[in-house]
């Protein structure tokens, strides 16, 4: 974009010195301004599109998206993951003093976790999934599940810790999301246990582990394979591991909206 200022005065000087070439000029300077508003929207739209190569990051949970308020709304689009497959492992730590913020997060008033209904559907499919894989090979797992749809009051408290104690570079380095896609309904954490013994799989860093020992590819041994055992299941259906938390999933639908309902 710095060089398109130059090049529009650059343009109308040459072309001034022609009569005739006038009406051209104005066309063109007309066409060059519309690229550049163009372009500028572009850059405006997209602050932090991803650099090629990467897999692709959307649903993001934007301002402009409305935020739901209304209970039966939110019923209408959430759906409770174990109505749908009862033996996913649910055990939210957000319900709990357990997470990084020592302490229950508000709107957390049930150990329920929450998707959109697609989403929830997709998850349950991952979990017959690995009910069948372990039909085959004798071991079998389930999903086991930290968080999904989180309030957006969870998300503003969990923003206020960081001030509080003094940790804003989480929100920077992009640990802690300001607006998270777990408000919309459209992300989950999780990590795979034993069915039978309820014992998680070695992962390589706890959950909530800031920093880059939990980026997905940040593994060796034992956990880089669980790691990528769980990826895949989740990625059969249609969920996107983010790359710095190898727990984080997240699934794409179109027209997402923000929920600020309790979880109860
Ligand atoms: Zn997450």
């Amino acid at each position: 974009m710095p060089r398109a200022r130059p090049s529009l005065s650059s343009t109308r000087r040459t072309t001034s010195r022609r009569p005739g070439h006038a009406v051209a000029a104005v066309a063109l300077r007309s066409l060059l301004a519309v690229a550049l508003a163009a372009s500028l929207a572009a850059c405006a739209a997209r602050p932090a599109a991803a650099p090629a190569g990467t897999s692709p990051a959307p649903p993001v949970n934007t301002a402009e998206l409305p935020v739901v308020t209304d209970q039966r709304v939110a019923d209408s689009l959430l759906a409770d993951v174990r109505s749908l497959d009862s033996t996913i492992v649910v055990a939210l730590r957000y319900a709990t003093p357990d997470n990084f913020t020592g302490a229950p997060l508000p709107g957390y008033e049930a150990n329920r976790a929450f998707l959109r209904r697609e989403a929830a559907a997709a998850l349950a499919r991952v979990q017959r999934r690995l009910a069948a894989d372990g039909d085959r090979d004798g071991e079998k797992l389930t999903l086991k599940v930290w968080d999904a749809y989180r309030p957006v009051r969870a998300t503003l408290a969990m923003v206020d810790w960081t001030r509080r104690v003094g940790r804003e570079d989480l929100l920077r380095d992009g640990y802690i999301a300001s607006r998270s896609r777990h408000n919309l309904g459209l992300a989950i954490d999780l990590t795979l246990a034993e069915r039978s013994s309820g014992r998680e799989l070695e992962m390589g860093t706890p959950f909530d582990t800031f920093s880059p020992a939990a980026h997905t590819a940040n593994a060796t041994g034992v956990a880089a394979v669980n790691r990528q055992r769980l990826k895949a299941a989740m990625e059969s259906e249609g969920f996107t591991n983010y790359d710095q938390e190898w727990w984080h999933f997240s699934y794409d639908l179109p027209a997402p909206v923000r929920f600020d309902v309790v979880i109860r």
